[in-house]
């Protein structure tokens, strides 16, 4: 039996196209784009077409666009370098919020240990930041402000436009991390006064291990590894060839199909809600309407997470109870506790995050068998 795939928030599945698309690079155009032959050039074409492509996915210039092997490479490098180029003119304050992913607040802790002091937004109740709380966290010497475009766990869009618009009024730089919400949701970097902004291949029906750092032009941004020449000076090492031409192929992909897409994954979102909400004990964690079209996370009164989790397997469901990169360790999710959840409900949490290949039926499916997963681990809670 194929499974049920709901966990399109910790990596979607490669699209045949962009496979497609990916194939030549491996044997046949093999050559390393900064070769002068005619093998090498045969590569670096479709490497600038993938820059071009993503470029115009986001409203950015072609050499705004820097290829990284992340998420985590981006968000890594966007952080530590502003922090470090920033303090060479005395700003050694950063802003960032309380949920984000661990590739942000992982930089910004060993930035802390260097002597930077960091201010962490809070995100209320409905994992939603306030505009107001960002404008009176802004000092003299704040060097970047950091605030994901979509949190990962809970979904939920942040006001963008407003928060870039606050930094670039106090010509302080902004960096989002968009991992989550490039491909679910139109993006553009100039009108929303976006400096930095991270993505990744596989949450958008890429490949693994290949993303963007957009850098605005004019932005001093110093490289983070240092080796070659590749990227106009600024990330080292020879290129992810076959990985680049498949990231620019789903950006495309994920352009075209955006506005049928969006809605039809929203559509089944709302239908999962709904029917999710009608099981005792079953709380929607983040705003309802401002959210992603493809995640919903809910919080049950009394069941771990990790256990629901274990048990929908059992019945050919792939959800999560916290990101992937958490390895499947049952903490409470940060994310939940930044939100005023208590522990229990931070430990009861589920996430569903639905994609391409979802259906319906799919949907119908998970709306019978998780009340009847819920209570048998009740039932085996009760007997211990
Ligand atoms: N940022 C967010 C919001 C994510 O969801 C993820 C992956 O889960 C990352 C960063 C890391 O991206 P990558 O897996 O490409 O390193």
């Amino acid at each position: 039996m194929k499974p049920i795939y709901v966990d399109n928030a910790a990596t979607t599945p490669l699209s045949s196209r962009v496979l497609e698309a990916m194939l030549p690079f491996f044997q046949e155009t093999y050559g390393n784009p900064s070769s002068p032959y005619s093998l090498g050039r045969r590569a670096k074409g479709p490497l600038e077409e993938a820059r071009e492509k993503i470029a115009r996915c986001l409203g950015a210039e072609n050499n705004e666009i820097f290829f990284t092997s992340g998420g985590t490479e981006s968000d890594n490098w966007a952080i530590k370098s502003a922090a470090r180029v920033m303090a060479c003119q005395g700003k050694r304050h950063l802003i960032t919020t309380a949920f984000e992913h661990p590739a942000v607040l992982r930089p910004m802790e060993e930035l802390e240990r260097e002597g930077f002091s960091v201010t962490y937004l809070p995100v209320h109740e409905d994992g939603i930041v306030r505009p107001e709380d960002l404008e009176s966290a802004l000092r003299p010497d704040t060097a970047l402000v950091s605030i994901m475009y979509a949190n990962n766990e809970v979904g939920t869009v942040q006001p963008i436009a407003q928060l870039g618009a606050i930094c670039r009024s106090h010509k302080v730089w902004f960096h989002t991390d968009a991992v989550q919400a490039v491909g679910s949701v139109p993006i553009d970097v100039k009108s929303a006064s976006i400096d930095l902004l991270s993505l990744s291949g596989h949450k958008l029906y890429g490949p693994k291990g290949v993303g963007v750092l957009y850098v605005r032009q004019g932005l001093r941004l110093p490289g983070l590894l240092e080796g070659g020449h590749q990227e106009m000076s600024r990330r080292a090492g020879t290129e992810n060839v076959p990985g680049i031409v498949g990231l620019g192929a789903a950006m495309e992909e994920a352009r075209e199909s955006m506005e049928t897409e969006s809605q039809r994954i929203a559509a089944l979102r709302d239908r999962l809600i709904d029917g999710v909400l009608a099981i005792p004990g079953a709380r929607l964690n983040g705003h309802r309407e401002r959210r992603l079209p493809g995640i919903a996370n809910f919080s049950f009164a009394g069941v771990e997470g990790s256990s629901l989790v274990l048990m929908l397997d059992m019945q050919g469901v792939c959800a999560a109870a916290g990101p992937a990169c958490s390895g499947g360790k049952a903490e409470a999710s940060h994310v939940l506790l930044a939100m005023g959840r208590s522990h229990a409900e931070a430990r009861g949490a589920l996430r569903f995050s639905l994609g391409r290949q979802n259906t319906q039926e799919d949907v119908d499916a998970i709306i019978k068998i998780l009340p009847e997963a819920l209570q048998r681990l009740r039932q085996l809670r009760g007997n211990l």
